[in-house]
């Protein structure tokens, strides 16, 4: 089975046709006579859904401006970033190396699926892996153009706010959610809808100002805001309400969540409506940025539709 997948990344071409806004019908939105869309960028490729194709590809053009022919990143070892830049890289004809965070981390499907696409492995432990600076000298070669971890960056952040092109209708709120900061800082460049990121983190307090770095000098000033009590006990965990949550999501609007990310942001919509968050009458539009690969990590049949 994971013989298959792992082939099919190669030959499944990225659809930027497949990608649409899927309107939501429920109860719980009608009551509050509000519109919620969902931008489905997970669409754009099974393994490589989603916004880091987004973000990555300024990087990319930046490297083989600069005439590097070999794409550096970090990771961990289920990281979205990690598959999408192996891919993306492939794809422009470049090399890609992935520094890992952790020993022997081969078991994950997710560098297995980097390895075949010819991403350049090396593994460092957790300590090691904090200091991105030293890591960065320690395996750089002329060749390499580094790319910060999750692709955090201004370029990763002009790329993502490309995201909006796809839309056919104006919004009143845009809510996605938030792992470095670096799409919300385009989504808010790009957009004059309301922008309301939901963090993946527990407690990281520090994403208001690294989204806010991102941002050019006439936005300043535009008003975003972070929700920090939505990651059901921290960053990639779960429990068995998220599971089941996503389970009924995918029953009733045939819409496929990760849990990493979008499932916690789909969740914390439906909270915010059913709180009076937002005013009768707002037109809602949640990103749908992908991940789904993640899923392939959760207990088999957790979900009912992997
Ligand atoms: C990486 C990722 C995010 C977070 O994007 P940032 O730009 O790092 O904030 C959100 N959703 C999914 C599915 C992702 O893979």
């Amino acid at each position: 089975m994971q013989q298959i997948v792992l082939m099919d990344a190669k030959i499944i071409p990225l659809e930027f046709n497949k990608i649409f806004t899927q309107k939501i019908e429920a109860e719980w939105l009608q009551e509050k006579n509000i519109q919620l869309d969902v931008l489905r960028l997970d669409l754009l490729h099974p393994v490589v859904s989603g916004n880091k194709w987004f973000k990555l590809q300024l990087y990319l053009k930046v490297a083989i401006h600069l005439q590097k022919t070999t794409i550096a990143t970090f990771g961990g070892a289920y990281s979205n970033h990690i598959i999408a830049t192996a891919f993306a890289a492939k794809n422009m004809g470049l090399k890609s190396v992935g520094i890992i965070r952790g020993e022997n981390a081969m078991n994950s499907h997710t560098l297995k699926h980097a390895a075949l696409l010819g991403m350049q492995l090396y593994f460092v432990d957790r300590n090691e892996y904090k200091n991105k600076e030293s890591l960065k000298s320690m395996f750089d070669q002329p060749e390499y153009h580094w790319i910060d971890e999750g692709g955090y960056g201004i370029n990763g952040a002009i790329g993502a706010s490309t995201i909006l092109e796809f839309l056919e209708d104006s919004y009143t709120d845009i809510i996605a959610a938030v792992g470095t900061g670096t799409m919300l800082a385009g989504l808010i460049m790009a957009s004059n809808a309301t922008v309301t990121g939901i963090s993946s983190m527990k407690g990281n307090f520090s994403l208001e100002d690294a989204v806010r770095k991102l941002l050019p000098p006439q936005k300043l000033s535009t008003s975003f805001k972070i929700l920090h009590d939505f990651h059901f006990g921290g960053y990639a965990k779960f429990n068995t309400q998220l599971l089941h949550y996503m389970n009924n999501i995918y029953t009733q609007h045939l819409l496929p969540l990760d849990f990493v990310y979008t499932a916690k942001t789909f969740y914390a919509i439906e909270h915010m409506v059913k709180n009076n968050t937002f005013c009768r009458g707002s037109k809602l539009l949640m990103i749908h940025s992908g991940g789904l690969q993640g899923n392939q990590s959760l207990p088999v049949n957790a979900l009912s539709f992997l």
